[in-house]
């Protein structure tokens, strides 16, 4: 039985605001929740026309097959789930029979559930038995999840409650515009600097949050490595590191100090173009006020030096004694609205439930015995997402691939390549709510279950484990994924392994993740409903769980943070004659992810009157145009008026964009939404050269031509 009024959270972001549907009549609508702890009572635009998605005239409602089986030219036919898995099922069988096990991958998302996430990893271990699953996360949070590890020996985005944020009394925010990403979270750093607190953004572009801070620092992108060591070199030169906290809970300091002692402002500035007295600045708030954060976000960490970028402002926060000091220390924004359980439960190439290790003798005993395997059934680490799909339909690659969650076709770097590379397989299955532009690819579409639709957690960037649940049924012939896995997994004889119930696999994944980093063997749905959410790690049953980490030290095996020493390398590529601009990327208010569903999402209004009229023209145009932002100096050296369409040309391919001309950003670098696939996809240009620690891949910094192509 639905309730009328249904307690749960938006579909998008990290900050998994709380939400009120009432789904009784259709369409269904929603309110924020007025006392939920991360967004109390805001909503973004996102967020309120996300139920517009629920009854969508373009939703997928049936599976689709190809009229001629293995001719992906050939058009889409509606095809009942009994073919389709069949299909799959027999694809399946046949790509290992011929090529080994490995030949079939999995490719996951950071939308999935926390149960959704484990079934995923265990469908793809004990299942298919394949070495090869990884998931957008790898895009998104993998190089400050590895410097985390590094330091902490635990990564969770934020190891304190975002309400801490609006307590603390200088913030350093690197990479990140959550006023157009995230904007009901603006209320903590509002309240922040109505109380004094002092606020310093780093950002190649004046962004709505630039704007409102006190500092901005606006470095050429690719370059924050060297700022973060730079204000080190300064806090040292200034005496403003934390001695006592230094010597008492860290380990590592001499190599660090040593390693920025050639970080001259001088040079730095030269590097970066920050002005020496700005970083002089930032790094006297910082280590003045009696309590600090310093918060890096993609613009930091998609980089070809991502993790080591990460970890340097990490080393300038053990520097100024902060993580584990009250309302202080350093957290990274996730993105994605599970990416911090999607990367916890074992989608990742080299994890197992719990953040235990793939390659750990011990870590993949535990997780057998859950599993009910002898742990040398487990596969080795797999390759990360972009070396799978780099290498997909080559000897040795993989030949098969199932997408959840993930339009790869939009979102993955040098995406001309992917979709080659995608061309090449042998099968390919994409399970989505729409035909995303990777789902137009496959040889067999599955119809998938919606936000509302399901039952299950997710863990926001706090570390909160919060209840995501079922306003009402899906539709007839739409299966959620967990189903989906548990009906191939019966098609491919080891349906024993996996359930289609939610919570049983939640059940499971606390055995699975006990004693682990991200211990969630204490927390029950029941635990979770009757609160705002329990907080990793949580160990039993009788523990509050723990919103703050590193009160009493660091899960490292001597208790104490490491400095590492990390050097400043120029981004992979630069510019030259050929390309003499940088180009960077990033997201809009109104838009998530590749927008295979902000694309389509309309206000009430606007859906009602495209249910009625049907005109899908006229839908693209209300989601708005892709814009490239062009300083005004650039642009009138390239001829460029505002408005304008102008192409963007990289190494890898072009793309095209409406200018838009204003001084909000460097001269010298040009910024685009990743939002849009075909001819105005931003990863068209992007660079696929990976971070060599997380193999993140630098979304942030490639070098690119422009050019004026008209104005119609
Ligand atoms: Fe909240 Fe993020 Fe959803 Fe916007 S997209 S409503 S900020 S959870």
């Amino acid at each position: 039985m639905l309730a009328d009024r249904t307690r749960t959270h938006c579909p998008y972001c990290s900050l998994q605001c709380g939400i009120v549907l009432t789904a009784r009549t259709r369409p269904v609508t929603l309110q924020p929740q007025l006392d939920f702890p991360t967004n109390r009572g805001g909503l973004c635009s996102k967020g309120w026309n996300a139920a517009t998605l629920l009854d969508h005239p373009q939703r997928l409602l049936h599976p689709l097959v190809r009229t001629v089986p293995g001719d992906r030219a050939s058009a889409f036919r509606p095809a009942s789930w009994t073919e389709a898995l069949a299909a799959i099922v027999d694809g399946i069988t046949a790509t290992q029979a011929k090529y080994g096990r490995d030949a079939v991958g999995c490719f996951g998302g950071g939308g999935l559930t926390n149960e959704q996430a484990y079934a995923f990893g265990k469908f793809a271990r004990v299942v298919l038995r394949t070495a090869m699953i990884d998931y957008n996360g790898r895009f998104c949070m993998s190089s400050a999840a590895t410097a985390s590890n590094r330091a902490f020996g635990i990564d969770r985005g934020l190891p304190f409650p975002l309400a801490d944020i609006a307590e603390t009394k200088a913030i350093l925010l690197v990479g990140s515009n959550p006023a157009a990403t995230m904007p009901p979270a603006m209320q903590y750093f509002d309240a922040g600097r109505a109380a004094g607190a002092t606020h310093i953004v780093v950002d190649p572009r004046r962004t709505a949050t630039a704007a409102g801070a006190d500092l901005h620092l606006q470095p050429v992108p690719g370059t924050d490595l060297a700022l973060a060591n730079g204000l080190l070199h300064l806090a040292i030169r200034e005496g403003l590191v934390d001695e006592e906290y230094v010597a008492a809970r860290t380990s590592g300091f001499a190599a660090v100090r040593d390693g920025v002692a050639s970080y001259w402002p001088d040079r730095v500035e030269r590097i970066t173009g920050v002005p020496v007295e700005s970083m002089i600045a930032a790094v006297r708030a910082l280590a003045e006020a009696e309590s600090a954060m310093i918060l890096t976000a993609r613009g930091a960490e998609q980089h070809s030096a991502g993790t080591d970028t990460a970890q340097a402002f990490i080393n300038l926060a053990l520097a100024l004694g902060l993580p584990g000091r009250p309302c202080s220390g350093y957290g990274t924004i996730t993105g994605q609205g599970n990416g911090q359980g999607g990367r916890e439960h074992g989608q990742k190439a080299d994890q197992l439930p719990g953040y235990r290790k793939l390659a750990d003798p011990e870590h993949r005993a535990h997780v057998a015995k859950v599993w009910g395997i002898d742990p040398t059934e487990l596969p080795k680490p797999g390759l990360s997402a972009y070396e799978m799909l780099d290498r997909m339909g080559t000897d040795g690659g993989v030949r098969a691939l199932l997408v959840l969650a993930s339009n790869i076709a939009v979102s993955a770097p040098d995406v001309n390549r992917v979709r080659d590379r995608l061309a090449a397989l042998d099968l390919l299955v994409v399970s989505d709510l729409f035909l995303s532009e990777t789902a137009e690819l496959a040889d067999v579409v599955l119809p998938a279950a919606q936000w509302a639709e399901e039952e299950g957690t997710m863990t926001n960037l706090e570390g909160r484990v919060i209840r995501r649940k079922r306003a009402l049924p899906p539709p007839e012939g739409v299966l959620d994924d967990l189903q989906l896995l548990k009906a191939l997994a019966d098609g491919l004889g080891r349906g024993a392994y996996l359930s289609a119930d939610p919570a049983e696999m939640f059940a499971e994944l606390r055995r699975a993740s006990a004693g682990g980093i991200a211990d969630y063997a204490g927390i029950s749905w029941e635990r979770i409903e009757a609160t705002d959410g329990v907080f990793w790690p949580c160990p039993s049953e009788d523990h509050p769980g723990t919103p703050r980490l590193f009160a009493g030290g660091f899960p490292t095996r001597d208790g104490r943070a490491r400095f590492i020493r990390v050097d400043y390398t120029a981004p992979a590529e630069t510019p030259d004659a050929r390309f003499p601009y940088v180009l960077t990327t990033g997201r809009l208010m109104a838009h998530y992810q590749s927008g295979t569903q902000t694309r389509r999402a309309l206000s009430p209004a606007q859906a009602r009157q495209e249910q009625a009229h049907q005109e899908q023209a006229r839908q693209e145009q209300a989601t708005g145009e892709p814009e490239a932002q062009l300083h005004p100096d650039l642009a009138r050296s390239l001829g460029v008026q505002h408005t304008d369409l102008v192409e963007l040309r990289s190494r890898r391919g072009t793309a095209t964009f409406r200018a838009s001309v204003n001084d909000d950003i460097r001269p010298d670098t040009v910024f685009v939404p990743f939002h849009w696939g075909g001819a105005s996809a931003a990863n068209n240009l992007t660079n696929p050269v990976l971070d060599r620690h997380s193999k993140m891949p630098a979304f942030k910094a490639c070098a690119v031509d422009v050019a004026r192509i008209g104005n119609s």
